[in-house]
């Protein structure tokens, strides 16, 4: 049993412009690397190829995957908003939602992005992997079913498990969301749903920024099974650390899932422009080897990490393999260049207790 990882080259061509140069993008013709979005290629894109530099990539089961089919789709978005994408991205490119631009065939990379996480869960779920990690852009776990946001044109990972669940296999599900953004489509899609319990850490007042309140809990038969972690902003190794250990792991051992999902950000870290936490790779690291174990106790191993945000394109790459290397137990490394400058700079032990403290009294809350 292996690691699976789940990329193809043509996520990295999602754009929002419509050109390169003067040719219309779309086909054969890559768009540039200059967009104006921080959503960019070169993060994910350099995570891959740090991966290939250090040998990572040979010690895990390296594929490809078909685009997410309609009728998976349909299961997690409407008609209307799938068919108007369609129609946007066929005649060229636009917009829809809340920054979500898209080129010509942003439709069909999309349903791809969608696809390498439906792939991932299926191959784990069914037994072919151990364990799996879908480098899949555009990300997903803003997007409401009929509304686009923040860099997100389809719920990649509610597409991924619906697809499972209708094959029968996922029946209770752990979606653990450490990007530093509220994972507010993946919260509003399974508001109401006793069998996916949601958990999204981020830092509080970020994005977006009328969402992710401790207070929101579900709803219905829903209800107790979503759960927010608003977190301070400056909170560092230490504070994410205590999270997953007083928090998360204690709610997924009471919840007992058959398959764990993580919303795997890197925007936590200590260099992201947009954020302000203090995250480093080790951070990353340590976080992968405790939802591991949680999988491994109680659903078999069952893992699968699907990339969402992260926008520093220097630190990805290494956040990123620290965490390949925890998930698949390879032995190929890429040592942290930052390591001694983030230790210098993560909080004093004052404001680590203090934070601490905070987050005491949101588990105190629950
Ligand atoms: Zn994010």
């Amino acid at each position: 049993m292996s690691t699976g990882f789940f990329w193809d080259e043509q996520c990295f061509w999602h754009a929002g412009g419509n050109y390169a140069s003067t040719l219309p993008i779309g086909g054969l013709v890559q768009p540039l690397n200059a967009t104006g979005l921080p959503e960019t290629q070169e993060a994910k894109r350099r995570l891959k190829n740090l991966m290939d530099v250090t040998g990572l990539s040979d010690d895990l089961d390296v594929r490809r995957a078909p685009l997410a089919t309609r009728e998976d789709l349909l299961r997690v978005h409407p008609a209307s908003y799938l068919d108007e994408f369609k129609r946007m991205s066929d005649a060229g490119g636009g917009e829809l939602g809340r920054r979500t631009p898209f080129a010509a065939g942003g439709y069909e990379i999309a349903s791809l992005s969608a696809g390498l996480v439906v792939a991932a869960v299926d191959a784990v779920v069914s037994g072919d992997l151990e364990n799996a990690y879908a480098l899949s852009r555009p990300p997903g776990h803003h997007c409401l079913p009929d509304y686009p946001n923040g860099f997100c044109l389809l719920a990649n990972i509610a597409i991924a498990i619906e697809a499972a669940q209708a094959k029968g296999f996922a029946k209770r599900v752990v979606v653990l969301d450490w990007d530093v953004h509220h994972g507010n489509g993946t919260e509003a899609i399974y508001y109401d749903r006793p069998d996916v319990l949601t958990i999204s850490v981020h830092q509080e007042g970020n994005y977006p920024l009328d969402t992710g309140g401790i207070a929101d809990r579900g709803k219905g038969d829903g209800s107790g099974y979503n759960l927010n972690v608003p977190l301070i902003a400056g909170t560092g190794h230490t504070g994410y650390l205590h999270v997953m250990d007083t928090i998360v792991l204690p709610q997924i051992a009471a919840f007992k899932p058959d398959l764990i999902v993580v919303a795997c950000g890197y925007d936590a870290s200590a260099i992201d422009p947009l954020a302000r936490m203090l995250a480093t790779a080790d951070t990353f690291r340590k976080m992968t080897e405790r939802i591991k174990a949680a999988a491994q106790e109680h659903c078999d191993g069952r893992l699968v990490l699907a990339h969402e945000g992260g926008y520093s394109e220097v630190y990805v790459p290494f956040c990123g393999h620290a965490t390949l290397e925890a998930l698949s137990g390879s032995d190929k490394t890429a040592p942290d260049p930052l390591a001694e400058t983030l230790r210098v700079r993560q909080p004093s032990a004052r404001f680590d207790a203090f934070i601490r403290g905070e987050i005491d009294h949101l588990a105190s809350q629950l």
